[in-house]
């Protein structure tokens, strides 16, 4: 039997980040258990792509991973551009309205291919001797009184004194101990590809809503390439999905209305359904929920992996504090604090994007001036521009634990 501290099931981006997290605040030993090998990363840009705010950027910073991706394959932007495609109402973000406090040349965020990210996040932790792989499937797990035990097809027995889970949406961990979860149909899926957009991205996040949903223009490291989510009801998605290039681009422009010029689909297309969960509490006994394992929403802001960045920051600052006390690292107050800290955080991620999505949806009901009204308004506000953007950037610090994380970490 092999003996750790801690195993983290799921090396996606947000169990490797907390791997590294938690080596980087401890001397705890963690073994990763990951079913799917890393893909090669591939000349082209690939198509699943993340925002990354700057909280996290400062957290992927702090464990210098962030140095290793930034020459190669990162495309900051330094605007955003929102608009709505039935009315004249936009909303511009610039540098200048980020807080006074903050530093006027701070991008407002960054777009990376998820593979390029997980790459660099996977060789750092191989650099570490107090991390091992076990690459392979997760196929059971029982709880004892002092340590859980995993079973893995044709490897050693594992135990460990506490086990997070960070094995995605469809959590095997989560169903295996049958904890509860809330969930509902966004009824959108979202259509995901690379696109080359006559006029450049200039350094510019651009969306669109739609009386269908939202359309997102993410730059890319080439400047002419922008990587899109477009989210709409499925059968819509399926259509589009299906079309052949010329159409799509016809749509595509007209959807845009023409504000990148001509655009020419350069990629394959993917489809994914959209669903918000939120499990009802992030921890059992000795095993804790992140990521998309603890919850799931909206990509319209480009929040998901932020979210699960920020989990992994506050349960590794958890866990440091801990073994600072000499506590159980499945301390059952410590982690019921994470557990209530990153749901409140979460639960208030899915209300703002269904907020959103509802009031997009329910300005396609106004009349147009209206809607353009309400839009322009936002925009002439400062003080509401910059509360957005803080959010959007995760820069809201009203939560004492998340600055005291940050003290720590991000
Ligand atoms: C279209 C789209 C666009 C998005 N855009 C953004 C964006 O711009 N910004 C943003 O912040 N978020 C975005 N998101 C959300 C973001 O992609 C997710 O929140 C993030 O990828 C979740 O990471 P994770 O590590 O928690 O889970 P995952 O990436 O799902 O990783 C889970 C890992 O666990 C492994 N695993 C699962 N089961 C087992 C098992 N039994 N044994 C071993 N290993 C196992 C899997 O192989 C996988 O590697 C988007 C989502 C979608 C659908």
């Amino acid at each position: 039997m092999k003996n750790v501290d801690v195993v983290i099931v799921g090396g996606g981006i947000v169990g490797l980040t907390t791997a590294l997290a938690i080596r980087a605040q401890t001397s705890l030993t963690v073994a990763i258990i990951e079913s799917q090998p890393l893909n090669t990363i591939s000349a082209q840009p690939h198509i699943r792509v993340s925002a990354i705010n700057a909280a996290s950027q400062q957290l992927l910073t702090n464990l210098g991973v962030w140095p290793e991706i930034t020459d190669s394959r990162l495309q900051a932007y330094q605007k955003m551009h929102v608009w709505d495609k039935a009315g004249f109402g936009h909303i511009d973000f610039t540098q200048q309205d980020l807080p006074s406090n903050a530093n006027s040349k701070q991008d407002l965020g960054w777009i990376v291919e998820n593979d390029v990210l997980r790459n660099a996040l996977w060789q750092h932790a191989e650099n570490d001797n107090g991390i091992v792989f076990i690459e392979q499937k997760l196929s059971s797990l029982s709880i004892g009184g002092a340590e859980v035990f995993l079973t893995i097809d044709g490897q050693m027995p594992v135990s460990a004194k506490l086990v997070i889970a960070a094995d995605g949406a469809n959590s095997w961990v989560r169903g295996q101990l049958d904890m509860p979860l809330s969930f509902r149909d966004y009824d959108h899926h979202a259509l995901v590809a690379t696109v080359q957009c006559a006029q450049g991205h200039q350094n510019t996040a651009w969306q669109v809503f739609l009386e269908t949903g939202p359309l997102a223009f993410l730059p890319l490291y080439n400047q002419d390439q922008c990587s899109i989510v477009w989210s709409l009801p499925p059968e819509a998605a399926q259509r589009l999905k299906q079309l052949d290039n010329e159409q799509f681009n016809k749509e595509i422009i007209a959807a845009s209305d023409g504000k990148l010029g001509q655009i020419q689909l350069v990629s394959e297309r993917a489809t994914f359904p959209l669903t918000m969960r939120l499990a009802n509490d992030f921890v059992k006994q000795r095993v804790v929920l992140i990521g998309d394992a603890a919850h799931t929403i909206h990509p319209l802001a480009g929040q998901g992996v932020n979210l699960g960045l920020v989990d992994a920051a506050a349960l590794a600052q958890t866990l440091a504090q801990s073994v600072q006390s000499e506590l159980d690292l499945a301390d059952p107050q410590a982690l019921g604090h994470f557990s209530r800290w990153r749901k409140a955080d979460a639960s208030d991620m899915i209300l703002a994007m269904e907020s959103i999505k509802q009031g997009f949806a329910l300005q396609q009901k106004l009349p147009k001036f209206i809607r353009g009204m309400g839009m322009s308004l936002v925009n002439n506000i400062p003080a509401v521009k910059q509360l957005l953007i803080k959010q959007a950037m995760g820069l809201n610090d009203n939560l004492p634990e998340l600055a005291q994380a940050k003290d720590n970490l991000l």
